[in-house]
């Protein structure tokens, strides 16, 4: 079971499978908990730097065997001293203006890191907004991008369960908000 309700200000039920709260990532219980990574998995600043603190260092020493990760692509880790049982780390791209094939770049890290899900067994997975931090992928975009592919992965895969969209700023959990309405 999915516990929300200690970081939880604000929760929409999207659809009976998606929920968008804001909170802190690592504080939720979920199968999977997706890290907006460098191609290095060895941890960095935002969300990867507030997993990797929180998870200890397990988590490096089992991301130093993976040999990196590719943008759009994702690999899967335990979750060490996290509530989650384990890590989704994919590497988003980053924002060069929208012409180096950015958008699909970003579909892919939702998309992979949902097949990533279902071949583990997964049935929880709660993703950020990957890219939109230190990568600088322009909000509005990246959420229609995330909700999007998601709903569109859920249609045809039906094995997960709950898919959560963790905002970390309530100006984000608005845009989400917004964003889900309109593609409803
Ligand atoms: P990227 O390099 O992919 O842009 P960042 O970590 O810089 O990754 O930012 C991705 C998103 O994660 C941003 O919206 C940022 O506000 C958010 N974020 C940072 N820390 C956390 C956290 N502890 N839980 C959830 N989201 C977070």
């Amino acid at each position: 079971m999915i516990e929300n309700s200690k970081l939880t200000k604000e929760e929409v039920i999207m659809t009976e499978k998606i929920q968008i709260l804001q909170g802190d990532i690592t504080k939720l219980e979920a199968d999977a908990i997706v890290n907006a990574a460098n191609p290095s998995l060895l941890g960095g600043g935002g969300v990867d730097g507030a997993i990797h603190r929180a998870a200890g260092k397990g988590l490096v020493d089992e991301c130093r065997t993976l040999g990196g990760c590719e943008t759009g692509e994702a690999k899967i880790t335990g979750g060490y001293r996290l509530p989650a049982r384990h890590v989704i780390h994919t590497v988003g791209p980053v924002w060069r203006g929208g012409n180096y094939e950015e958008d699909e770049l970003l579909r892919s890290c939702y998309r992979n890191s949902l097949k990533l899900a279902i071949a583990n067994n997964l049935k929880t997975i709660a993703f950020p907004a990957i890219s939109t931090g230190i990568y600088g992928f322009p909000i509005d975009r990246a959420t229609r991008i995330a909700i999007s592919e998601v709903k569109e992965f859920l249609r045809l895969n039906t094995t997960i369960e709950k898919v959560i969209f963790v905002c970390f700023s309530s100006s984000d959990l608005q845009t989400y908000n917004k964003i889900a309405k309109e593609l409803e």
